[in-house]
């Protein structure tokens, strides 16, 4: 019996029946197939990774109009397609395709809904000066998705063959991919356990999907340096949980601490942990402070370490790099280590907190100017006029050469 679960009723079920080869050179699909995973008792055989050869590409009949790249809003808009991976328990990965996007369609008891078995990432394709698309450190992103995946009970995959997949499908929607600087098309892989049941237990069926949203620089009218309120009556990670997982139901209950920050005058919180007021991350973003050394002089980059507690940044991971790389040679430390909110407020009183900032892939880095904590305001360094300091704009440039290939580096991998 066919039954679509996952795929609208809109899809022309000829689509899937035809023999289809693509201009990826992706392989031919000889029969149909069933979308409806019956998640059956547990099989001992041999389960598939994901196959980009088996790729089954059906374009979309309507393509989207393009909007003009400064009415872009961050994760409002998508392209016209989407690429789909099923799993399931016995059978392992099903063929990957790409589809037109659309609604997916799943019965009320999946357990995604009740127990939240989702986890996603975040990255971007990068167009450079010769028109070719370029991701940014994917084999990463790739890494992480698996130690989500894994750490809720979905299904782990061979990181290459996502990334080939991700390739052509970024290089399917290259139209949608402004050429300007600050410009690039977010992906969003995700993953979701689609069994039907209210049973709690590891899904039987998975679906693994991603999507992608053209997007404008974070900053159109360059740095605007934002105020943080430190939060302490709510904990975003502790040790032993899964904040540093990039799983969906660490987000939605960070929203009232930041809304509560905003109600404030705030632009974001920045989450503290134990009674020593660790300074961990900054709502979304890892966290970097520059601190001139008490004893040394020496200029200081520091971060919190990966201690549980911290989301394991691409972009954090690339600033340590670049530090090490640009910064250590000028006679810079850089640091990961745990520091605290009244370390900070020490620094900044003796006028040795030079700089902060967040970072992530959305904005790369965003400037600090301030955190208020306990009623008193902890300035970042910036003066009234500025809004950036010297090491987060070096760290913008370096970064954006390498990911718009002005620079070729082994971090930069181009789409083919
Ligand atoms: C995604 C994320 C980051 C940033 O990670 P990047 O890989 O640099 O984009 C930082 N903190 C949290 C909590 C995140 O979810």
């Amino acid at each position: 019996m066919m039954r679509h679960l996952l795929l609208p009723r809109c899809a022309p079920r000829a689509a899937f029946n035809v023999q289809r080869s693509s201009s990826f050179g992706a392989s031919v699909l000889r029969a149909a197939r069933q979308y409806s995973i019956q998640p059956t008792a547990a099989s001992d055989s041999k389960t598939l990774d994901i196959d980009p050869r088996k790729l089954v590409i059906e374009r979309t009949g309507k393509p989207k109009a393009l909007k003009d790249s400064k009415d872009l809003v961050f994760g409002a808009n998508f392209t016209d397609h989407m690429l789909t991976i099923e799993w399931d328990k016995s059978t392992g990965w099903h063929e990957p395709r790409i589809t037109p996007y659309q609604n997916l369609s799943l019965d009320p008891a999946t357990c995604v809904f009740h127990y939240a078995f989702e986890c996603f990432e975040g990255m971007k394709a990068y167009k450079d000066k010769a028109g070719k698309i370029r991701l940014f450190r994917p084999d990463k992103n790739m890494e992480r998705f698996n130690k989500s995946a894994a750490r809720i009970a979905l299904p782990t995959f061979g990181p290459t063959n996502l990334i080939d997949l991700i390739a052509k499908f970024a290089k399917l929607e290259s139209r949608f991919i402004p050429e300007e600087r600050g410009y690039s098309l977010y992906l969003r892989p995700t993953m979701i356990g689609t069994q039907k049941t209210l049973g709690v237990g590891p899904p039987g069926s998975a679906l693994l999907y991603v999507i992608a949203s053209p997007v404008g620089p974070y900053y159109p009218t360059g740095f605007k340096a934002v105020s943080l309120e430190a939060t302490d009556y709510a904990v975003r990670a502790w040790p032993g949980g899964v904040g540093d997982k990039k799983l969906g139901a660490n987000y939605a209950p960070c929203i009232v601490p930041q809304r509560e920050a905003m109600s404030r005058g705030f632009q974001q919180n920045l989450w503290l942990f134990g009674e020593e007021e660790y300074v961990t991350e900054v709502g979304t973003m890892n966290f970097f402070v520059v601190i001139r050394n008490k004893e040394t002089g020496q200029k200081e980059l520091i971060t919190a370490p990966l201690d549980g507690t911290i989301l394991e940044g691409v972009t954090r991971d690339s600033v340590l790099s670049l530090a090490k790389e640009k910064l250590a040679p000028e006679g810079w430390k850089v640091v990961e280590r745990k520091y605290t909110m009244p370390e900070l407020a020490q620094a900044a009183e003796e006028g040795r907190l030079i700089e902060a900032f967040g970072s992530g892939t959305a904005a790369i880095v965003s400037p600090v100017r301030s955190i208020s904590w306990k009623g008193k305001v902890v300035n970042c360094g910036l003066k009234d006029h500025e809004e950036s300091g010297e090491t987060t704009m070096k760290m913008k440039q370096w970064m954006e050469s390498r990911q718009y290939g002005d620079e070729e580096h082994e971090w930069s991998y181009v789409c083919e």
